[in-house]
């Protein structure tokens, strides 16, 4: 993907399914702990990736994701030096520590990477279709400008894959959901009878509205429930989650 990233002070990778240690229907980079895959297979596939990206010396900090829209600012949290990994609940974290890696994980749902070149500061983002309709996107990046000072100009983002409207078909429930407000509305996808979901409109359209820079986000189109390279729960029902990790560049 985009190199601007990597060229700067940041290091990130999306994984997928290959590579890892579980079994089943989480074969075999399953990297979420609450699915009921074996636990010491999960800690195996996150060292792994960590190892591979060279951040295995980091504190991993996680969410228990539950498609709210808190943020939690990981600078604040008590870290204990000997601890490999953290969990919190929230859909997405912000820091701009040397000392964590940040990790989200997904299966259907958008993962998000975050970066403020000029203060250094990065963030995952968990952005479903909960996260969107709570405007997950545009509370990360006020708590940029309120924490961090950032200049929103200066933010840079990927969207990793996610399921698409191909795939993403929803009943009359959401749609009336996402009828109510005009930002929203711009997701549905209508054929014939049939409703579809496409989440990255709205994402778009709070990028722009918070005044980012359209050049700064990149995304990637890959639909997880038509790719299955991916974990994909629309496809799959019972799977693992893959996942977006980040680190800062010492
Ligand atoms: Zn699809």
């Amino acid at each position: 993907m985009n190199s601007f990233l990597l060229n700067n002070d940041l290091i990130f990778a999306i994984t997928n399914r290959f590579g890892g240690i579980s079994k089943g229907c989480f074969s075999t980079l399953n990297l979420a702990y609450h699915l009921g895959d074996k636990e010491e297979f999960v800690r195996c596939n996150r060292q792994r990736v960590l190892k591979k990206m060279g951040i295995d010396d980091r504190i991993l900090v996680y969410m228990n994701q539950v498609h709210g829209n808190d943020v939690v600012l990981v600078d604040e949290l008590i870290i204990e030096k000997q601890q490999k990994e953290i969990e919190v609940r929230a859909d997405a974290l912000i820091s701009s520590s040397l000392r964590v890696a940040l990790l989200v994980v997904v299966a259907d749902c958008n993962p998000i990477l975050l970066y403020d070149k000029r203060k250094r500061v990065f963030s995952v983002v968990h952005a479903g279709r909960k996260g969107v309709e709570l405007k997950i996107l545009s509370k990360v990046l006020e708590l940029f400008e309120q924490k961090f000072k950032s200049n929103i100009q200066d933010i840079y983002g990927i969207i990793g894959p996610g399921i698409r409207s191909c795939c993403y078909e929803v009943k009359q429930d959401v749609v009336d959901i996402f009828a109510y407000e005009q930002s929203l509305s711009q997701a549905i996808v209508k054929d014939n009878n049939r409703y579809f979901l496409d989440l990255l409109k709205p994402l778009c359209q709070e990028w722009h509205n918070k005044g980012a820079n359209k050049e700064h986000l990149c995304i990637d189109f890959t639909c997880t429930a038509c790719c299955a390279e991916y974990f994909s729960f629309r496809r799959e029902k019972v799977c693992g989650r893959f996942g977006l990790i980040a680190a800062r560049k010492h």
